[in-house]
C-alpha cells in the first residue's frame, strides 16, 4: 500500500505489541544485546502484563470500529524474544477473538519452541510466525548471537513446529528470516536446502540500522548515514507500537523509547495515535528535528520503499495534521 495516498490512517497500518523485550540472546547488532547501551538511555527490561495487553486489543477493537479502517497486520515483537512470556498464548487467544487483522504475526528465535507450545501456537489464532535464524552450525550462531545454540537441537524444534503445522493444516504460514551477513556461498545453500523443507517462505535481509543508530556504530553494528538528503518518515503516520510496560510509541525501530506518545493503560490509543503523534508528524513535515531526538541521525530511513516515501506531500499533510 502506498502510504501517502491513503493518510490520515486513523487505525496505524502496521501494528507491533511487544510481550517481551527482555531476549535469550544477545546479538551484536541489536540494542537488546547491548546491557551497557540500554543502560546508558535507561531502558527498562520486562514481561507485558496480560491486562496491558487487554486494554491494548480493547483499544485497537474501539478504534477499528470507529474509523472502519483495519490494520495490514497485528505483530507480536518488538525489542525481545516474545516466547519468554508465559502468558504469550493467553494473549494471543485474546487477540484472535476479536478479529482486528487478517494477519496476526510472531517472530522468534525460535530457541524455546517444544512440541507442547508448538501445538499451543498452532491452535491459538496465530497466522504467520517468522523464524530469525543466524546460522547453518554452531559456531556462527555464537559468533552472531553471543549465545552457544545447538545448531542441530534448534533445527529439531523448528521441524517439529513444522510437523505440527502441517498435522492440523497449516494455519500458520511459516517464513524463516536471516540477515545476510557471516554466510559463505556454500553456506547460504546449505542454508536454503535444510530451510526449504520446513517453511513456506525463506528470506536473506541486509542488517538494518536503527534510530540514533550513530550510537551503535561504535558496536559495529550499522553502517553510517549514506545521505543527508531530506527524507519525512512514514513511520509516525503509519506504524504504531505498545511496548512490554504500555508506552506507545509511533516506529518500530525506536530502540531507546525516547519517542513515546503516552500510555495505553493512561489514554485511549485513539488519543495517543489521533492526537498525541501529531507534534512529531508535524516535526517530520516540517523538517524541525531536534539534535537530540532518535529521529535526527536515523539509519533506518535510507531503507525506506516508494511505497514508504512523502515526498512532494508536505504541504498537503501539514493541512491535515496541522
Ligand atoms: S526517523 Fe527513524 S527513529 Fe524517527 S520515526 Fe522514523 S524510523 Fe523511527
Amino acid at each position: 500500500m502506498k502510504i501517502a495516498e491513503n493518510l490520515p490512517l486513523k487505525v496505524p497500518y502496521n501494528i507491533y505489541i511487544d510481550p517481551s523485550n527482555a531476549c535469550n540472546f544477545k546479538c551484536t547488532f541489536c540494542p537488546t544485546g547491548n546491557k551497557e547501551l540500554l543502560k546508558s538511555v535507561n531502558r527498562p527490561i520486562g514481561m507485558m502484563k496480560i491486562n496491558v495487553f487487554e486494554k491494548t486489543v480493547e483499544d485497537l477493537n474501539e478504534m477499528i470500529k470507529k474509523y472502519q479502517q483495519k490494520p495490514e497486520f497485528i505483530a507480536l515483537f518488538k525489542d525481545g524474544e516474545p516466547l519468554l512470556n508465559k502468558n504469550l498464548i493467553p494473549m494471543i487467544s485474546f487477540l484472535d477473538k476479536f478479529k482486528l487483522s487478517s494477519k496476526i504475526h510472531l517472530t522468534t528465535n525460535g530457541s524455546l519452541m517444544n512440541k507442547h507450545l508448538a501445538e499451543e501456537l498452532v491452535k491459538s489464532g496465530l497466522k504467520e510466525i517468522r523464524f530469525s535464524i543466524y546460522h547453518v552450525n554452531t559456531k556462527g550462531y555464537f559468533e552472531l548471537t553471543r549465545k552457544k545454540i545447538d545448531f542441530t537441537n534448534l533445527l529439531n524444534k523448528l521441524t517439529e513446529f513444522w510437523e505440527v503445522n502441517r498435522y492440523y493444516g497449516f494455519p500458520v504460514y511459516t517464513k524463516i528470516n536471516t540477515i545476510d551477513v557471516n554466510y559463505t556461498k556454500s553456506e547460504k545453500e546449505e542454508f536454503r536446502r535444510i530451510f526449504k523443507k520446513i517453511s513456506h517462505y525463506i528470506n536473506f535481509d541486509p542488517l538494518h540500522g536503527w534510530s540514533s543508530s550513530e550510537k551503535l556504530n561504535e558496536y559495529g553494528a550499522t553502517t553510517p548515514k549514506s545521505s543527508d538528503k531530506k527524507i519525512i518518515c512514514s513511520q509516525p503516520f503509519s506504524r504504531m507500537t505498545v511496548l512490554h510496560n504500555g508506552d506507545v510509541t509511533p516506529c518500530c525501530v525506536d530502540w531507546s523509547h525516547k519517542l513515546v506518545q503516552g500510555n495505553v493503560m493512561n489514554e485511549s490509543l485513539d488519543k495517543i495515535w489521533n492526537k498525541n503523534c501529531n507534534d512529531l508528524r508535524l516535526n517530520h513535515l516540517n523538517n524541525k528535528i531536534e539534535k537530540s531526538s532518535p529521529c535526527f541521525n536515523c539509519e533506518y530511513l535510507e531503507q525506506m520503499t516508494e511505497n514508504d516515501s512523502l515526498e512532494g506531500k508536505e504541504k498537503e499533510l501539514l493541512g491535515i495534521y496541522n
